[in-house]
């Protein structure tokens, strides 16, 4: 049996270690277009803040490949599937053939293509490669600006700022984090921003980038004014990956559509991770979620799916969680939506910098978002998970010291 797994994060990494976990004979092949040993992008911008040094995002050790008998190709990336064949193409004009493939390639960085946008000194942050671009125009960089308010926004922002850089966050909606929290707990991370001097723009998005000399040095703005800048990071979310599928041959939506044993419309062709649409438990639907916990959780079930040892992956929910300047941010399950006869549980201590918010439908968790005081978590994401009826226990959810069996 050859396995060839296409991609090295979490997903691809996880798929390896299970299957030798099920067959410790069969060939497996790790491609990847980079050419790293599995490196941790959410600690990417943690480097770049100088908080860890460059050996600390590499997640497995260098012996990896050894230790499972994997043969890796990296930085010779897919650039067809020919599925006739059952091969894979790479950039060099190598050819791989496969008994089972697994499509682990993660997510690209949704782009801004404004006029200026391949100016020198604008980076994405979402691969090591743009990480260290950005890392060697540190040193020259006096002002940044940072393009959107979710998650990645932030962390890099406040990497930027740990250099003495000023920077601006430019957000495009009202609030941070906008997709996923109300305006009241998104205020919470609003204040850290302004207490590491990050500047923040609502409601502002770059329509051009001017430069001299190839190099970015200021950015125009929907309000008609002009930033200066010596170094953007895009931050504006990722999309599934999809360059190397042909919709005609695999089904996608948004993402690589898999079902319960990961297996795209193509029996042996195998997709988790950023790529993948799965399934979600509370929408009964699939969807495409970017964490890394569903990554991994994805590469180990489909890892032993295509060992052959039968796994159904039970779903996930949506769930992200952002640590900012020592404020822990915990966001489950769908916390946008509330519909007549939805229960809402708010408790928030301002001062503590805690805003707790609990969304239910007849009973049963379907939301919440936890910001300061995270003891619970691990009880409310039983119950969404199990779509535990959670009857009196509601008023106890949010107590400093509940205490749940489940
Ligand atoms: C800056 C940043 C911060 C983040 N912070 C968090 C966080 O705090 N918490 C959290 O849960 N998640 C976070 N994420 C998201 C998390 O990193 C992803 O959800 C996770 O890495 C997805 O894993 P994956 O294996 O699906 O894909 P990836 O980790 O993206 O890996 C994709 C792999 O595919 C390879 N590849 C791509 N194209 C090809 C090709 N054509 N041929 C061969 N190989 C290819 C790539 O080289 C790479 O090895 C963050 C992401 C970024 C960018």
């Amino acid at each position: 049996m050859r396995y060839v797994i296409l991609g090295n994060g979490p997903a691809g990494v996880n798929a390896i270690e299970a299957i030798r976990k099920v067959d410790r004979e069969g060939e497996i092949i790790n491609i990847s277009v980079e050419p790293y040993r599995p490196y941790s992008k959410p600690v990417m911008p943690h480097y770049v803040g100088g908080f860890i040094p460059y050996e600390g995002m590499f997640f497995r050790p260098e012996d990896f490949y050894d230790r499972y008998d994997v043969t890796p190709i990296l930085g010779d990336g897919a650039v067809e599937i020919d599925i006739d064949r059952s091969m894979v193409i790479l950039q060099s004009g190598r050819r791989v053939p496969y008994d089972k493939l697994l499509i682990a390639t993660g997510g690209k960085p949704r782009e801004l293509k404004v006029p200026g946008h391949d100016l020198d000194g604008i980076y994405y942050m979402t691969n090591l490669d743009y990480t260290k671009k950005i890392m060697e125009k540190l040193p020259e960089t006096k002002k940044a600006l940072v393009l959107g308010g979710g998650p990645l926004g932030l962390k890099a922002s406040l990497s930027l700022s740990h250099h003495g850089i000023d920077v601006k966050i430019l957000i495009s909606s009202g609030q941070v984090m906008s997709q996923v929290l109300d305006p009241d707990s998104a205020k919470i991370l609003e204040k850290k921003l302004d207490e590491s001097k990050v500047e923040m723009r609502l409601r502002t998005w770059v329509i051009a980038f001017e430069g001299s000399g190839g190099r970015v040095k200021q950015a125009v703005l929907n309000t008609g004014e002009k930033l200066p800048c010596d170094l953007v990071v895009i931050a504006k979310g990722v999309q599934p990956n999809l360059d190397l599928i042909d919709p005609k041959k695999i089904r996608t939506n948004v993402g690589i559509i898999v079902n319960h044993y990961m297996q795209t419309s193509r029996p042996n062709i195998y997709a988790a991770g950023d790529v993948a649409e799965s399934y979600d438990i509370l929408t009964g639907g699939n969807n495409t979620v970017a964490v890394w916990p569903r990554a991994s959780e994805q590469g180990y079930y489909a890892g032993m799916n295509m060992a052959g040892f039968e796994k159904p992956y039970p779903g996930a929910h949506r769930m992200n969680s952002l640590d900012f300047e020592g404020v822990s941010c915990i966001v489950m399950g769908d916390v946008k939506t509330v519909k007549k006869g939805f229960v809402v549980i708010i408790q928030k201590d301002e001062k503590r910098n805690i805003y707790q918010r609990i969304i239910l439908e007849n009973g049963r968790i379907r939301g919440a978002a936890i910001i300061g005081r995270i003891v619970n978590v691990g009880g409310i994401n039983r119950f969404i998970r199990k779509a535990v009826e959670i009857g009196r226990v509601k008023d106890a959810l949010l107590e400093e010291k509940a205490t749940f069996i489940y």
